[in-house]
């Protein structure tokens, strides 16, 4: 059996990894600071699964700690995950999120160079992509001009690892880049557990038909859209999993760096969303236009044209999964995973 190291594992997409990884056969080592996560998590993922996976809890700057995983287990290849990533944090917090993003890749990729278990995927984003690009995102579109923090050790990362596999033909690096990951597994145990105000639209929203939020506030309704608010690739996050899934097949495979963009093609507006969000679910969502949001884009959505050509995957979930999933995740557990 081929087992995959995951860090950050116990995270929103790391544990719905783990989950659709187990399922496809794959033995699973997890590693989580438990700095933005719950342990109940990954004992969900294997009650759903009925399999077992081995979770270290850990920072990934810990080159100690990384040495005993590898020692311990028979590793083939890494998925990482672990890291900060909210935008308006990074900008107050730049020290801190450098710190996290790019000196957990480097202990990662120095002992991984160590054991010569030379194949890692990483989670990049579409942020990454300057803004005024054509649309729809192509991973050839340029790069860079990032407006925070967190934009730039995604850039920043992707460059090292690039590097890295330039260096030494023997990598395989596999850059994926998300864009909008929402909804949860099917079964509602596991899920995306923002902690205080949620940043993300979706959470928001599904806050707010629980009623931990009176109304939701759209950032702006003055965009060059055609309802004014801005648009997005949303993509379900057992999709975003299932694309994790043909990453370590792909990455088994080659050899260098290879960018793939995950996201569905489809941009939905704001005001879509909720609408999609209230016919799913029957629910009512109260909302009011305030000011944009600095930093937001008017328009952002994927070309996946070379994730289905390469890898072969493609998202299958509509919008209404994602938002019955979303609401079925909230309503079963109200408060999270009650961190
Ligand atoms: P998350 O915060 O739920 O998961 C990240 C996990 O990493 C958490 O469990 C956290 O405890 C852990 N972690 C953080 N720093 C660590 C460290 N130094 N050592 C060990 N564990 C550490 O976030 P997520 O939404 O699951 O995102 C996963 C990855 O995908 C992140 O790198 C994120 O930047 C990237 N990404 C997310 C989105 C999104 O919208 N959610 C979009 C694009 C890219
Ligand atoms: N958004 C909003 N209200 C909120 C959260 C988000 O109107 O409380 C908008 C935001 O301005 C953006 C879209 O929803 O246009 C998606 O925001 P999110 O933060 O989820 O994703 P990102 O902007 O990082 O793509």
């Amino acid at each position: 059996m081929m087992t995959v190291l995951v860090t950050g594992g116990m995270g929103y997409i790391g544990s719905h990894t783990c989950l659709r990884l187990l399922e496809a056969g794959y033995g699973v080592v997890s590693v989580d600071n438990l700095c933005n996560s719950s342990p109940l998590c990954l004992e969900r993922v294997q009650a759903i699964t009925g399999k077992t996976l081995r979770s270290y809890i850990g920072d990934v700057r810990d080159e100690t700690l990384l040495r005993r995983i590898f020692t311990e287990n028979d590793i083939q290849c890494v998925i990482h995950f672990a890291g900060l990533k909210a935008v308006g944090e990074s900008v107050s917090k730049p020290w801190a999120y450098y710190d996290n993003n790019l000196n957990s890749t480097l202990s990662l990729t120095k002992v991984m160079g160590e054991v010569g278990v030379k194949r890692i995927i990483f989670s990049s984003s579409a942020t990454v992509y300057t803004a005024g690009n054509p649309m729809p995102l192509k991973e050839d579109s340029q790069t860079g001009g990032c407006t925070n923090p967190y934009g730039w050790t995604k850039y920043m990362t992707e460059q090292i690892l690039s590097d890295i596999a330039y260096a030494d033909p023997a990598w395989s690096v596999t850059l994926l880049r998300y864009f909008n990951p929402i909804g949860a597994h099917e079964s509602g145990q596991i899920g995306e557990d923002p902690q205080g105000i949620p940043n993300n639209l979706m959470p928001f929203i599904t806050q707010v038909a629980i009623g931990r939020r009176d109304r939701l506030r759209i950032f702006g309704n003055d965009y060059p859209t055609p309802d004014g608010t801005c648009i997005r690739d949303y993509i379900h996050v057992m999709d975003l999993a299932q694309g994790h899934v043909a990453a370590v097949r792909y990455t088994m495979d080659n050899t260098g760096t290879e960018v793939f963009n995950l996201g569905t093609g489809r941009g939905s507006s704001v005001l879509e969303m909720v609408n999609a969000f209230m016919s799913a679910t029957g629910v009512d969502i109260p909302y009011e236009i305030v000011g944009r949001r600095p930093g937001d884009i008017a328009v952002c959505y994927a070309d996946p044209g070379k994730s289905q050509r390469v890898l072969g995957w493609t998202a299958q979930r509509t919008l209404t999964d994602m938002c019955r999933d979303s609401w079925n995740w909230q309503q079963k557990n109200p408060m999270g995973f009650g961190r």
